[in-house]
């Protein structure tokens, strides 16, 4: 293993924060999965499955085990880290900024499109290649060229940088109450059908873009956008997967889970051929993927308290009561339900709403008639 510490850019006088990476295997050499966890850095399930996967990891170097590279960032965000408010984490915001740190990663496709102009063959593999190094210089470019930058802008470039020649990208994360599910590109399905029953997620969302360049995309968009332009041309694979894993709800943080968590990962790892070893079958996977898209974001319809009557991780019928929302002051309780059947995978941690705001999340078959826009807050 050799573990790198990367300094971030030094945002003021007095402070300095890092990055941990490790790395496991040989650089260079066979596939590369690259892990990170905490990138909303209050998000802390992710953290302890990678301590986890790590000892995997470890173990399974020790002994000869990797055929490629394994890159892992155990905590994505140091920014975040250190954010408090009345003795609450908050790290899924920048408080400088107000931007959402999953949010506004290098896209590069417009250039990449230019650039590999010319250079592309009747071998897939080599066109990988190709791509590859172009999306190397290109980031590093756009860092160059970027100017001054602050210290978020700098902590999502070394991410990018860290992630953007991997086969396989996986960014922990966790909702905050919440059954297990993941989020990824259209076109990595069926490719993603193993890691979707391997981790057992009870719903796997798809869209090719959910608007606003979250971390995962900025890894799949590349290899949709070259196969859009070039693909009846020239053979190009989705040559990575990329996709951000919920690891169930915030207050999640337990060892059992994370153990079978790094253990499912680890069977992943095996099953692509980044680690040598039988990942023994495939368990049945307990939900097909279903358009990011067809997700019914229940919001309420006036302030109060939330007063659930339904947990995530069941299926729901539409109309269904899920809950209620009730204002004491005029007396007003309203029910809610989803417009769609589907699975409910999430609802949000607090009791107080406001008008419009999030109840829960239920995932269901079809698009939902007037979903456009930013799929991951549209309701
Ligand atoms: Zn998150």
């Amino acid at each position: 293993m050799q573990q790198q510490r990367i300094e971030l850019l030094r945002p003021q006088m007095g402070t300095t924060r890092a990055l941990t990476v490790r790395t496991y295997g040989t650089v260079g050499k066979g596939p590369k999965a690259y892990f990170q966890a905490a990138l909303h850095a209050d998000e802390l399930p992710g953290v302890l499955v990678l301590h986890h996967l790590e000892k995997l990891l470890a173990d399974a170097e020790t002994k000869g085990e990797i055929l490629g590279e394994v890159v892992v960032v155990p905590f994505a965000n140091p920014i975040g880290f250190t954010q408090y408010v009345d003795m609450k984490p908050l790290g899924r915001f920048d408080m400088r900024t107000g931007q959402n740190f999953n949010r506004h990663y290098p896209d590069l496709c417009d250039e990449l499109i230019v650039a590999v102009k010319g250079k592309l063959g009747q071998n897939g593999t080599e066109n990988v290649a190709i791509i590859r190094t172009e999306l190397r210089r290109l980031i590093k470019e756009r860092r160059a060229s970027s100017g001054p930058m602050t210290d978020l802008q700098d902590l999502r470039f070394t991410l990018a940088e860290l992630a953007i020649d991997a086969d396989l990208v996986m960014d922990l994360h966790c909702d905050w109450e919440a059954a297990m599910h993941l989020y990824t590109s259209d076109s990595s399905w069926p490719d993603a059908a193993d890691l979707n029953a391997q981790i057992g997620a009870g719903a796997c969302l798809i869209a090719e873009e959910s608007g606003d360049n979250p971390f995962d995309e900025a890894f799949s968009l590349p290899w949709v956008v070259m196969r859009r332009e070039y693909g009846e041309a020239f053979p190009i694979p989705m040559a990575t997967l990329a996709t951000t894993i919920e690891l169930r709800g915030e207050q999640d943080v337990y060892d059992h889970y994370a153990a079978e968590d790094a253990a499912n990962l680890f069977c992943f790892l095996q099953r692509r051929g980044v680690i040598a070893g039988d990942p023994g079958p495939l368990p049945v996977a307990k939900c097909d993927a279903t358009p990011l898209a067809g997700v019914d974001r229940v919001t309420a319809t006036h302030g109060g308290m939330i007063v659930f009557s339904t947990k995530p991780g069941g299926m729901v019928k539409a109309g269904q009561e899920l809950g209620y929302v009730l204002d004491t002051e005029t007396g007003e309780k309203t029910p809610f339900s989803s417009r769609t059947d589907g699975f409910m995978y999430a609802r949000v941690g607090g009791r107080l709403v406001v008008p419009g705001g999030l109840l829960c999340s239920v995932a269901g078959p079809n698009v939902l008639p007037g979903k456009s826009g930013n799929l991951l807050t549209a309701r």
